[in-house]
């Protein structure tokens, strides 16, 4: 299985070609809009759901169903882009932005114009300065030709489209926290329902879409649904990109067909793991937030939702973070609930103790203090965070522990016996 070059998407995606709206337009991009538009919203609608396109931000939700879920309801709808990229091993979005920012673009005016919305923000990450000024540039390249703004395309559509900038929060990836973040509140998650669909920003009908999820909408309306179904397998549509980082001797972001073999795509593009396949020790596939995979998974794992949701992991974002034998297990899953300790937004119990009290436990198991009942204790709080949370980040927390303990549960017991025994030693010496 291999993405041959005329059905990939991203042609730019290592930016070797320039950016700007004309070399962009020279890779197809802004080739049709008014056609596209002119063939009316009942038809863009079916063609999503045809192709079988799901969110390329994590969940894996498809595309069509939420967008059928934005109703009019008198309001105004909104689109709203999460740029809001944070998750640890992931870049894909940064990348899109950086050297395909058109692709963007054009995608936000299509999926605007089948919801009815007349706006639609690009809520970019903080720390993607760059990036943030590359869009800008876009945009106002895009509303010199014509393509923004009132008589969008020459359709008599208005749409507007901003750049909005994060202050870096990694909560603010969560939908409902990225619009309180957008109307200038703290970026605290929504109790839902109601749902953004419902009632979003300011309160009306708003969708949120994913940067790659609405960069690739373009190209599956003028090259066709059977075209990009016919990519990957069924339910696992299309095309993705990965970021390879880690332990392999080429760290990249990559296009890739939807269903290829994990290690095909590490060997094939990031030159193998560091030291040979036979040095890997586990590889988190999809950013930090799904259960690692030891190596005899990974073997044989294919990339895309149903293979990994298969083997109690998930496709995320196509994060693949990969660790070779060299690595403390312990220490980098440690490392991990630091960090969503640290994101935690402190407004449900269970996530703002849990995360901490995971994070103590596996700092003092990987110093080698601890017993087994502390790894049954450990488990016990991760499924009580676990959908207990007002949203997904007390399961981003959980998962990567649960994942620890499911695989390298000898290894966590070793290192108590090597500090028991290393303990005994000291006395008798
Ligand atoms: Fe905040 Fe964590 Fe609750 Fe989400 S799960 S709302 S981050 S405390």
């Amino acid at each position: 299985m291999s993405l041959s070059p005329e059905n990939r998407i991203f042609k730019n995606l290592d930016g070797s070609e320039g950016i700007s709206l004309a070399a962009s337009q020279k890779r197809g991009d802004w080739k049709t809009p008014k056609k596209l538009m002119e063939k009316g919203r009942p038809w863009i609608f079916e063609e999503i759901k045809a192709s079988g396109l799901r969110g390329r931000g994590g969940a894996g939700f498809p595309t069509e169903k939420k967008w059928s879920f934005v109703k009019k309801t008198g309001l105004p709808s909104y689109l709203v882009v999460n740029a809001d990229e944070s998750e640890p091993g992931t870049a894909k979005d940064r990348d899109i932005m950086r050297y395909e920012p058109h692709k963007l673009i054009e995608g936000a005016l299509l999926a605007g114009f089948a919801i009815e919305a007349s706006v639609g923000y690009i809520y970019i990450r903080g720390e993607y300065y760059r990036e943030a000024c590359i869009l800008e540039a876009a945009l106002r390249e895009a509303y010199e030709a014509g393509f923004l703004g009132k008589n969008a395309a020459q359709t008599g559509y208005t749409f507007d489209l901003y750049v909005h900038r994060g202050a870096g929060a990694y909560i603010c990836g969560e939908e409902t926290a990225l619009i309180e973040s957008l109307e200038g509140r703290k970026g605290f998650p929504r109790l839902k329902p109601p749902f953004p669909a419902q009632m979003g920003l300011y309160g009306c009908p708003t969708l949120v879409n994913n940067v790659e999820t609405l960069a690739v909408v373009p190209t599956i309306l003028r090259r066709g649904a059977t075209w990009f179904s016919s990519l990957g397998r069924p339910n696992n549509t299309g095309t993705k990109i990965f970021c390879i980082s880690g332990h392999v001797n080429f760290p990249c972001t990559v296009e890739e067909e939807m269903g290829i073999p994990l290690r095909t795509l590490i060997e094939r593009h990031a030159k193998g793991v560091r030291g040979g396949w036979d040095n890997l020790l586990a590889v988190i596939p999809g950013g930090s937030s799904v259960p690692l995979i030891p190596k005899s998974i990974c073997d044989t794992v294919r990339m895309d939702f149903d293979d990994l949701r298969d083997v109690q992991s998930g496709l995320g974002t196509g994060g693949v973070i990969v660790m070779d034998r060299s690595t403390d297990i312990i220490k980098a899953i440690a490392r991990l609930s630091k960090f969503y300790m640290h994101e935690s937004c402190g407004q449900c119990t269970p996530c703002r103790e849990g995360t901490g009290w995971m994070w103590r436990m596996l700092e003092r198991f990987s110093k080698g203090d601890g017993n087994a009942s502390d790894i049954n204790l450990l488990e016990e709080i991760s499924h009580a965070i676990e959908g207990h949370t007002i949203c997904g980040l007390g399961d981003a927390a959980a998962w990567p522990v649960q994942g620890l303990i499911r695989h390298f549960r000898p290894t966590i017991e070793k290192r108590f016996d090597e500090f028991k025994n290393h303990g005994k030693e000291k006395r008798s010496s």
